[in-house]
């Protein structure tokens, strides 16, 4: 039997450490508090914003809510950044993703201070990470990194293979495999024959954004298997990007869906918050 990777204590438990820290920032007179803006009113951004805040509120972050109106302007939005990043008393700014179409991500992201950036995306972040300087981190491959450390999975001088590229988990997360002494392979949509490199895998990240599509075939017996996927399937349950079934018996450590990276996300963002206090 697999060890399955508890992502909702580990989670729990960070939420705990970080709650204990923020009585003493508070204590010190540097209480944390985060500003979340959503442009719109795309259901999963509210859901997503709204656990943000209900994790704050555990934890003792004052958060600060702007809900903005579709139609803003990309000048009206960088204005309200720039007056966030002049605040002495906001520590993290975090802009809800997807931004309605008119307005530019990249851009807004650019606009937040990077001192400030708790989402890990700006380029000074991405910079730092890729350098080994200290910085924010994405959240949901830092959270990744947590989960593995926690659950006593060695990653120096590991074949670590990434499956996907994008720009808020599959790079940053190469990154951090390679920090921690990973050998790190990136696979994308042009790799010829994934299933040979995803084989070679002692520990194998899947972010692609395709339910189940991670079978037996892709794996080595005995590998880490780390899903990223969030996924309903045909009948609405919550499903990953690999096939959990399938690789159970051959795998020798394993993140389910749902309770394995996903709670693993806010907790990261949540830790990035503190750090913001004292930044680095
Ligand atoms: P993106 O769609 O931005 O990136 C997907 C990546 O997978 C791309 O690099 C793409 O390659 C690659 N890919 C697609 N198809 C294949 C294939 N057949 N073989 C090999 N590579 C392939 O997704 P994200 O990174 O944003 O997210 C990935 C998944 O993780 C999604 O299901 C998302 O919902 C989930 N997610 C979960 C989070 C959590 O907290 N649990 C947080 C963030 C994401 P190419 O670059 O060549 O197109």
């Amino acid at each position: 039997m697999p060890q399955i990777i508890d992502g909702k204590k580990i989670s729990q438990d960070i939420k705990d450490e970080l709650k204990l820290k923020v009585e003493t920032l508070k204590k010190q007179g540097k209480p944390p508090t985060l500003a979340v803006i959503q442009v719109g009113q795309d259901p999963a951004s509210t859901v997503y914003v709204g656990n943000k805040k209900k994790a704050c509120e555990y934890i003792g972050i004052n958060s600060l809510a702007f809900e903005l109106s579709e139609e803003t302007t990309q000048d009206e939005l960088i204005k309200l950044v720039n007056e966030l990043n002049d605040r002495a008393d906001v520590n993290g700014i975090l802009v809800q993703l997807p931004l309605p179409k008119h307005l530019d991500e990249s851009i807004i992201i650019n606009t937040i201070d990077p001192k400030k950036d708790v989402d890990g995306f700006h380029p000074i972040s991405v910079g730092n990470l890729s350098i080994g300087q200290p910085g924010f981190v994405s959240c949901t491959p830092a959270g990744i990194i947590e989960l593995l450390k926690r659950s006593n999975i060695e990653i120096d001088g590991k074949e670590c293979v990434v499956v996907g590229r994008s720009n808020i988990v599959g790079k940053p997360m190469a990154l951090l495999l390679l920090r921690e002494n990973g050998t790190v392979t990136i696979c994308h949509s042009k790799t010829k024959d994934l299933k040979e490199v995803t084989r070679r895998a002692d520990i194998l990240v899947v972010a692609i954004g395709k339910p189940n599509f991670i079978t037996k075939e892709y794996v080595k017996d005995g590998a880490v298997i780390i899903d990223v996927g969030i996924h309903r399937n045909q009948v609405n349950k919550l499903c990953g990007d690999v096939d959990y079934l399938d690789v159970f018996d051959t795998v020798s450590a394993i993140t389910p869906v749902p309770g394995g990276v996903g709670p693993m996300t806010i907790a990261m963002l949540m830790n990035n918050c503190v750090n913001a206090v004292d930044c680095f």
